[in-house]
């Protein structure tokens, strides 16, 4: 058997698997605690989900917007990160499954996030393109900009028009985001950079099976985003509910077909279940089910943060918790504390969450904030949107390259990078 590679203490041992935003502050909080951290991840690199489609459009490198975990631990003591796919749980033996051996745990937290949801529909995971990841973004800004260079030169009127039409599937925060920034792409950029190109004839359809876009925001939030972005020549559709997508076409449940080289799927995530986790354990879109103290049910000291938990029993959340940065950090926060309060035996505090508000982004200067009873958008809900996010990236070096990139774009709209890279 492979080996982790990892010697054993007297310390108690945590094992969290998932270096992202929940598993990520919660090593972060463990520093300095009585306790061996191991930190699992497929990746060694962290990731800032909410600049990805900014990475996807050409706006961002993906170096930008993702931290290698050793530079972030190097100098801590008891921290073990290993990159490795996670498989199952051995409850009984108190064993992590992974790709490389069995890792012992006394306390486990599983907090591997979610993946794109296809709906069971294997039609759309093989003919659209995800965003959820860094590495996905980068395969959906080379499609994107492949399909230009062969826009350019295609003769057959009716190839061109398929290579010209993006069709974004999902009217959420990713969805608008994403949509917003191809239709600047395609207003300050594709004129510039393919001069022989009618960027006229380059469409972007935003299709919503929902009556209005960003459902968890309030109508006047949804009807100001339908308007920004239709002014910026976004085809916006609602009650457009994909049922499949082949031979370059999007086929609509009312008959409606749409054709396309590229369709992005943003339309839903769930979560991906650990081999060995009891089924009565796992709830909605693969969710494990937790108690307040996110205590996975039907386990011992298995515990689950993040998107990837389903908090039950809070009243003010009977559904469960939104699946958002700010919720899978605040977990992690009262997760430490809990598993230093074991340490101690001293008694546990329920998770609470506090909503610190919701933003989404439409376009330059435009954008949608609601904190409490407050809501706005523009110019104010923008500038907020870009200290928020600045503030958030990891690293000195990643905030001032990102920023700079904005002010870079925000003057002249001539980025460098959009180059085709690893199109085999
Ligand atoms: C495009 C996009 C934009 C978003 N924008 C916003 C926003 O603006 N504001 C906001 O609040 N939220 C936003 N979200 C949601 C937010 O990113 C999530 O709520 C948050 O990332 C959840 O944190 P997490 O730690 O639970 O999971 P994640 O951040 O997804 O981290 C999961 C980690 O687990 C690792 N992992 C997964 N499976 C395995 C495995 N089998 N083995 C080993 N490692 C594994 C992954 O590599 C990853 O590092 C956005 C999400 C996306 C996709």
């Amino acid at each position: 058997m492979i080996k982790a590679n990892i010697a054993h203490g007297n310390l108690r041992r945590v094992v969290i698997v998932g270096g992202g935003f929940a598993g990520l502050e919660l090593a972060f909080r463990l520093r300095g605690s009585n306790c061996q951290v191991v930190l699992i991840d497929k990746n060694n690199y962290h990731q800032f989900p909410p600049l990805i489609y900014q990475v996807a459009s050409a706006g961002l490198e993906p170096s930008s917007i993702a931290f290698p975990f050793r530079r972030l631990f190097q100098d801590e003591k008891n921290f073990y990160f290993r990159m490795a796919q996670v498989n199952g749980v051995d409850a009984e033996r108190k064993e992590l499954l992974t790709s490389i051996g069995a890792i012992r745990y006394d306390y486990l937290v599983l907090a591997a996030g979610t993946t794109t949801n296809y709906f069971g529909n294997d039609g759309l995971q093989a003919n659209t393109l995800p965003m959820k990841t860094v590495a996905e973004a980068m395969s959906l800004r080379n499609t994107i900009l492949h399909n230009l260079e062969l826009a350019e030169t295609e003769d057959d009127e009716a190839v061109r028009s398929q290579l010209l039409n993006i069709v974004i599937v999902g009217g959420g925060p990713s969805g608008v985001e994403i949509a917003g920034a191809l239709a600047e792409m395609k207003r300050t950029v594709v004129p510039r950079d393919y001069p022989d190109l009618d960027a006229a004839k380059m469409n972007i359809y935003l299709l919503n099976a929902g009556q209005r876009l960003l459902q968890s925001f309030s109508a006047e939030s949804s009807a100001r985003t339908e308007r920004d972005l239709t002014r910026l020549g976004v085809r916006v559709m609602q009650n457009a509910m994909v049922t499949g997508c082949h031979n370059n076409e999007v086929l609509l449940a009312d008959g409606r077909r749409l054709e396309s080289r590229l369709v992005v799927w943003v339309s839903g995530v769930r979560a991906t279940v650990p081999d060995g986790i009891p089924a009565a354990s796992v709830g909605r879109a693969g969710r494990l089910l937790t108690d307040r103290y996110n205590r996975v049910k039907g386990l011992t000291d298995v515990y689950a943060i993040g998107d990837q938990a389903l908090v039950q029993g809070d009243e003010a959340y009977p559904e469960g918790h939104p699946q958002l940065a700010q919720v899978a950090i605040q977990q992690a926060r009262t997760l430490a504390a809990n598993l230093k309060a074991l340490q101690r035996d001293r008694p546990l505090k329920p998770f609470s969450y506090r909503d610190l508000g919701t933003m989404a982004t439409i376009g330059r200067k435009k954008a949608v904030a609601e904190i409490g009873r407050l809501r706005f958008g523009g110019t104010p809900a923008w500038l907020l949107w870009l200290v928020v996010h600045l503030r958030s990236i990891l690293g000195v070096r990643n905030k001032t390259v990102v920023l700079l990139n904005w002010m870079w774009n925000y003057f002249n709209y001539r980025q460098s990078l959009r180059l085709i890279l690893n199109r085999d």
